[in-house]
């Protein structure tokens, strides 16, 4: 389905990135896997085989991404045809609390982040006239929680990205869509259950029924179900999806 498609996937380290870049590459893509942390990258390149490369990147910085893309091209021959902006962080705190680090951190990482990486990979695209971004943003684009303003601030600003970037290339073969996930079983929501733990004196057991029970599936959303949204938006069939911010949450969002 994705034979001959070059697709790069920041935050491909661990988690949601790393289920998407391998199911991509199960589906025949070549595979540039980026993160901060070499040995994760390094790991899934190796997973994969011969068809990935591993590429080292802070996307909070513009000119570490401008880098990754050169390398990407240089290991690949072309710039990607399909670009995952899924590196991201969450931290949680009272707004008085959020501090100006932790403010920019998010803000920068999330926002900014998937700025820089799809105003690197566009120019390509357009040249081909085909190309796919996907931002994973989350529910919190779309509404509002306590302790996560930084955050949710963040992702909105993501589905604001992606909806006047799917408007702009809608004519050149590319698409744009988000996809928002609910809470996801990866090392992201494990640390979120340490720090409620840690705050509330609740116990772990607790603290995972609480954030099941904000779904009506009362359940966690796994990375292979976020992977496969992102095949579908990846494929050629799902070319007439474009400015989406398609919900994988089990229900509990119905908007
Ligand atoms: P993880 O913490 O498991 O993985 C995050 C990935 O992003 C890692 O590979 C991490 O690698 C990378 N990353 C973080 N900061 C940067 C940076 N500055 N530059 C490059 N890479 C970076 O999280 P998930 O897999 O759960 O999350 C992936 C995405 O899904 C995020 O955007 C998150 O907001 C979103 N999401 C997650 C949900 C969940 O419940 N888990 C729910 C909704 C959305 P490294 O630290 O090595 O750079």
């Amino acid at each position: 389905m994705l034979n001959n498609k070059i697709a790069l996937i920041t935050g491909g380290g661990r988690g949601i990135g790393r289920a998407i870049a391998l199911a991509f590459a199960r589906q025949g893509a070549i595979v540039a896997v980026s993160a901060r942390t070499k040995e994760q990258v390094d790991a899934v390149a190796k997973e994969i085989g011969a068809n990935a490369v591993a590429l080292v990147c802070d996307v909070a910085d513009p000119d570490s991404v401008n880098t990754m893309f050169s390398r990407a091209q240089q290991a690949l021959g072309r710039g990607p045809d399909i670009l995952v902006n899924n590196a991201g962080i969450a931290e949680s705190a009272t707004l008085v609390n959020t501090d100006d680090e932790l403010w920019h951190r998010h803000l920068n990482t999330n926002l900014s982040g998937t700025f820089y990486c799809t105003r690197a990979a566009l120019p390509s695209m357009i040249q081909e006239r085909w190309g796919r971004i996907i931002n994973v943003a989350s529910i919190a684009g779309k509404t509002g929680a306590p302790y996560i303003s930084a955050y949710a601030a963040s992702k909105h600003g993501v589905l604001g990205l992606t909806r006047s970037v799917a408007h702009e290339v809608a004519t050149l073969g590319i698409t744009a869509n988000a996809i928002c996930p609910g809470y996801v079983d990866t090392e992201m929501v494990s640390r979120g259950i340490e720090k409620i733990t840690s705050r509330t004196g609740r116990s772990e057991e607790e603290a995972l029924e609480t954030l099941k029970n904000m779904s009506p599936q009362h359940r966690l959303v796994t990375v292979e179900e976020v992977a496969a949204v992102a095949l579908l938006l990846a494929s050629d069939e799902g070319r007439g999806i474009n400015g989406q911010a398609i919900n994988v949450d089990g229900g509990s969002l119905m908007f």
